[in-house]
């Protein structure tokens, strides 16, 4: 089947408002064999009906694997009973996105005797479900956001997916059935850090320095225990607020952080810890 992609947003004009979107989209569709991709808003409606056979938490690849947001990783930790450090040794992998250059952290999969399989998938399925990854949670939907605007697609080549009997879903209804409120707000987050980000400066900054950035958002723990422990902050609000202002003074002292003054002499990390 070609490489297709329908729009289906009130007004298109919208997604071309970001340069080069709709062609670099499409080919990292084709790259990544997804053949069918619809463009919906959030009262856009699609048809899905899981098959629960979790033939998505399997096959993965090097260069197809599950993208964490840091606050996957703070829930998959408390999950796990293990310091967000140490779950990003175990179970994942951080690395420079090839384009922006924006660290991402990759969830590992186990080897090939394994059939590349999630980690975290049992024979009875999910075995960390309430508190699984951002995309797993959206799937088949997949996310494109800013701070100020979201698309979201419908991947139409769920391996398994039942075209026949189907439940029909608003984007609204499946985000609230996934519980992804609180992903959500945290990527807001996330998106709104890398926005006030000057990215040409950013992206001089030698690799050491990027994946030091890397690993300040994505180790919340290391935040959290950078302030004394009467001062820890406590509940999402307000790690929220300390991951911003960390991760901007981060970037101020590197002088990439977008109407500040770029302090005369880059720094390799924040003064933490
Ligand atoms: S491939 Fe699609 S239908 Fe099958 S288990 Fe995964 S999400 Fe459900
Ligand atoms: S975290 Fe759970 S839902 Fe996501 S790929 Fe792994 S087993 Fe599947």
């Amino acid at each position: 089947m070609p490489n297709s992609i329908v729009f289906k947003m009130d007004d298109p004009a919208e997604l071309k408002a970001i340069a080069g979107f709709h062609e670099a989209y499409r080919s990292h569709c084709s790259a990544s064999k997804i053949n069918h991709v619809k463009f919906l808003g959030p009262e856009d409606r699609f048809s899905f009906t899981c098959q629960r056979t979790n033939t998505c938490c399997r096959n993965f690849s090097d260069g197809e694997r599950i993208i964490l947001d840091p606050y996957d990783v703070l829930r998959l930790s408390r999950k796990k009973g293990i310091t967000t450090g140490k779950f990003m040794s175990k179970y994942a992998t951080l690395t420079l996105d090839n384009e922006t250059h924006i660290p991402i952290a990759l969830l590992n999969y186990s080897g090939r005797e394994h059939k590349n399989k999630c980690h975290f998938l049992r024979s009875y399925g999910c075995s960390v479900y309430q508190d699984r990854p951002l995309r797993c949670r959206l799937y088949p939907l997949g996310r494109l956001s800013s701070r100020d605007k979201t698309f979201y697609m419908l991947i139409n080549n769920c391996p398994c997916g039942d075209k026949l009997s189907s439940n029909e879903w608003t984007v609204s209804d499946w985000l609230s059935e996934s519980e992804c409120k609180s992903y959500l707000e945290f990527e807001n987050v996330s998106n709104g850090i890398l926005e006030d980000c000057d990215m040409e400066i950013y992206k001089a900054l030698s690799p050491e320095i990027k994946l030091e950035f890397g690993r300040m958002l994505y180790d919340i723990d290391r935040l959290i225990n950078s302030f004394d422990r009467e001062t820890h902050p406590t509940g999402n609000q307000e790690i929220m607020t300390c991951l911003k202002r960390w991760a901007e003074e981060f970037l101020a002292a590197n002088g990439c952080l977008k109407d500040h003054e770029a302090s005369p002499q880059p720094v390799e990390v924040c003064s933490l810890p």
